[in-house]
């Protein structure tokens, strides 16, 4: 794999040293900000693969600079840093494009490992691939071998979600914050029967994983 691009926004300089230091003896390329207004100035000069956004930037809610860079259409992965007192439910709805977040104070080699899932699993064109399934963001399509079904946006929104982390639960309300946009109304009943329909889509291809429902919680892939 060549190098990695990852572009950092953390306010904190000791940690933001660290970080790069670290990333950089990891084979990745970083560069560092400071704040959230950097960040969007230097998104497209630096054309990352991968973001680590602090939640707690002087100027701004890294989950806010989430959604307007995924507003813009920039669909690079983004590992966000969260204080653990943070509420990190809070995040969930950011999950459905494949992100994913640590809580500090963290282990450097957490970082190192889900820089690297979210790599693999959103690859640079920005598909996502867990568990035996291919999710293309372009066709809203998923595949298993070489059998293929497309998705409402809908849909491949809660699946991305499931795939997010694989075989570990996800709870309904994730479900609902990864599948409709902030403030609509979904009612309970909604959100099983657009799973029915995933379900029914994933038993027709070959050798895909079920979605399994996880009583008192959600559901789960596996
Ligand atoms: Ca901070």
């Amino acid at each position: 794999m060549s190098e990695l691009r990852v572009l950092i926004a953390e306010d904190d300089p000791e940690l933001r040293r660290v970080l790069r230091r670290g990333l950089a003896e990891e084979g990745f390329a970083p560069e560092t900000v400071g704040t959230g207004a950097e960040l969007l100035a230097r998104i497209d000069s630096e054309s990352p693969d991968l973001l680590v956004v602090d939640i707690g930037l002087p100027d701004a809610d890294g989950r806010d600079l989430c959604q307007a860079l995924r507003a813009r259409g920039i669909q690079v992965p983004v590992l966000f840093l969260t204080a653990r007192d943070a509420l990190p439910d809070r995040l969930s709805g950011f999950d459905a494009g494949g992100d994913d977040y640590v809580t500090k104070p963290f282990a450097f080699a957490e970082v190192v490992a889900r820089l690297q899932a979210l790599a693999r699993r959103a690859g640079a064109d920005g598909v996502i691939e867990a568990a035996g399934l291919r999710l293309d963001p372009i066709t809203h399509a998923v595949s298993c071998g070489s059998s293929s079904t497309p998705l409402t946006p809908t849909e491949f929104r809660l699946l991305a979600r499931l795939l997010a982390r694989p075989s570990e639960a996800v709870r309904r309300r994730d479900l609902i914050r990864a599948g409709w946009p902030y403030g609509a109304i979904v009612h309970e009943n909604t959100l099983d029967a657009y799973v029915a329909r995933l379900r029914r889509k994933l038993g027709a291809l070959d050798g895909a994983p079920p979605i399994t429902t996880v009583h008192g919680v959600g559901y789960a892939l596996r």
